[in-house]
């Protein structure tokens, strides 16, 4: 059994028992697995990549990193485990009406904003240090629709 967490969750408590470890690292590496994930690419063995594992290890599933066949309590980001929809999103008919919120994608899809890119640019934005609610779904909108995009162009962008 896998113990749903989120990004955010997860990095706490793995900084908190790796203080040496550089959170910004960790978030790349998580980010990057999850986009591997959503790709559809799996371990060598075959089986789907372990996100939580492959931060701290090379890119594998879950018995591949840990030897072991099959997760007891093991971490896993929530993210992952949910597998319905197109790459495991949810699909906006599939929600109830009174409880849609977030973002979706052009097809309805939701946008998990943990799995958008952040750019370069937003790094230097003044937007981007302690949004709000609504500046951070904005900001998140426009990244998503430049994710395929080389260079990314804000209209909202200002200095810090
Ligand atoms: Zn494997």
């Amino acid at each position: 059994m896998w113990n749903p967490i989120s990004i955010d969750q997860f990095v706490k408590i793995h900084l908190k028992k790796n203080p040496n470890e550089k959170e910004n690292v960790l978030r790349v590496r998580l980010e990057a697995a999850l986009d591997d994930y959503n790709k559809g690419i799996k371990c060598n063995c075959g089986k789907d990549i372990w996100i939580v594992g492959s931060a701290t290890a090379p890119f594998g599933c879950f018995s591949c990193i840990t030897g072991k066949d099959h997760p007891r309590g093991d971490y896993e980001i929530d993210f992952a485990l949910d597998k319905r929809g197109k790459d495991g999103r949810r699909h906006i008919d599939e929600m109830d009406p009174c409880k849609i919120s977030g973002m979706f994608d052009d097809d309805g899809f939701e946008i998990n904003p943990d799995s958008i890119r952040k750019p370069s640019l937003c790094m230097t934005c003044l937007r981007n240090v302690d949004p709000d609610w609504e500046e951070e779904l904005l900001c998140n909108l426009n990244r998503n629709d430049q994710v395929d995009e080389e260079e990314f162009k804000c209209g909202a962008y200002e200095k810090l």
